[in-house]
């Protein structure tokens, strides 16, 4: 039988659980972009015009194919109407604000301008012959997780398909021209950037088709190489399994038992772990992609032995082989009361998923030294110190309240009981 051996203390005596906002703070339209229509709906656009439809497709081989949305590169359009007619197919939708490198080069956050002066960042990660762009999928987040910069900084709105095509475009073009070094080709997509994309389903879906669709279509990518990321939206995930896409499906899970899920990821007081690894063997079911289990390993807080077991009796339970774990040491955010595992600590979670004979893999931390790894962006967008202290006082609130219900060693029989009683 395996304890608890330690369950991080309070700072405070209470704190206000987080709210989930899904409602957005901004309700604007960006301008209407060739990347938020299908071939079907470009062609019948550049048919109003009075132009021949096939001018759309032309329009959409330049933009997906060269990466390209400048009327002087587009010589196979009629001079005298190129650039009305990408004006009225690319309205500039992003700007690039600033950029940052970090890991020699190899890592690279931009943070966009959008119409409305809402701002984004992505990161893309440069290796030997390809490049993986982490993207944001809405301005802020409603999800409120207390380990997560951008959470802190709550929702301002969703992005539309075409504001999250264009930072793959744009990111395409810079890889491409050698920004990291040498000239590379994005292949990989994680939608890890800020935001929770299932929150934005419509608009993310579309953007989906965008990636994965062939030219003139969208770009054509591998869709095993594209990584839809969520905190759990459950209702989401089921549909996303429908979609017939072969996209991969990564579920932050971060804690296997409800008692510190609750307070870790504030949506799981709708879709409780059980529910949403159901969710998530379903999606495995339906679309033959064994799906990533995202656990960023906080120190004393979620990383204890008895853990690692649960959550391999969790996985087994609903089978084998058909989830990975992704063991990821905490980014801590500005402010953060709560810190990376151990490297004894890691060692020992990780070697636990393995003998249970979960497929176990570390991820690495690129862009940590520039806020561009995971639950860090945003930390450069708003005020740091706003965000900070609200980072602070939702882990502090967490923390009380897993003192007040957790202060006992936990016994891992218990937790597979209450686990299973909760799946009844
Ligand atoms: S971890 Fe993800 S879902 Fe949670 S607040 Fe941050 S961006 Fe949102």
């Amino acid at each position: 039988m395996n304890v608890q051996p330690k369950q991080v203390k309070p700072r405070v005596e209470s704190g206000e659980r987080p709210t989930l906002t899904f409602q957005q703070k901004r309700r604007g339209k960006p301008p209407r972009h060739l990347a938020d229509l299908d071939r079907e709906q470009r062609r019948a656009l550049v048919a109003d015009m009075g132009l021949p439809a096939f001018r759309a497709d032309q329009v959409s081989r330049h933009y997906f194919d060269h990466r390209t949305a400048a009327p002087a590169q587009m010589t196979d359009l009629p001079q005298g109407q190129r650039e009305e007619i990408v004006s009225q197919l690319l309205p500039p939708l992003v700007k690039k604000v600033s950029e940052q490198y970090a890991d020699g080069g190899r890592t690279l956050k931009v943070l966009w301008k959008l119409f409305d002066d809402a701002v984004v960042e992505s990161v893309l990660m440069g290796y030997p012959d390809r490049a993986t762009l982490c993207l944001s999928s809405q301005a802020g987040c409603g999800m409120a997780c207390p380990f997560c910069a951008t959470g802190q900084a709550g929702l301002t709105r969703n992005l539309s398909t075409a504001e999250i095509v264009e930072q793959l475009r744009l990111n395409m073009a810079l890889a491409e021209s050698g920004a990291l070094g040498e000239s590379v080709k994005v292949t990989n997509v994680v939608f890890m950037g800020m935001g929770e994309p299932m929150a934005n389903y419509p608009a993310v879906r579309a953007a989906l088709h965008r990636m994965i669709d062939p030219s003139p279509e969208g770009f054509g990518m591998a869709a095993r190489h594209v990584t839809v990321s969520t905190v759990g939206l459950v209702p989401a995930i089921l549909k996303l399994a429908e979609e017939g896409l072969q996209v991969t499906l990564a579920v932050s899970l971060h804690a296997p038992d409800d008692g510190l899920r609750d307070d870790l990821i504030p949506i799981n007081s709708r879709y409780k772990v059980g529910e949403l690894l159901d969710a998530a063997r379903h999606y495995f079911v339906r679309t033959g992609r064994r799906v990533s289990i995202e656990y960023a390993l906080i120190k004393d807080m979620n990383d204890h032995q008895w853990r690692a077991e649960l959550l391999a009796a969790e996985l087994n339970a609903r089978g084998r082989g058909w989830a990975h774990v992704n063991p990821i040491p905490l980014n801590p955010t500005p402010g953060s009361i709560w810190t990376a595992s151990t490297d004894r600590a890691t060692r020992t979670f990780v070697q636990t998923l393995i003998d249970a004979g979960i497929s176990t893999t570390i991820r690495d931390t690129r862009g940590s030294d520039i806020d561009g790894a995971c639950g860090q962006l945003a930390a450069e967008v708003v005020d740091r110190d706003n965000v900070a202290r609200r980072a602070k006082q939702a882990q502090e609130a967490v923390e009380a309240r897993l003192a007040e219900h957790r202060a006992e060693p936990v016994d891992l029989a218990d937790q597979l009981a209450v686990m299973e009683q909760g799946r009844k």
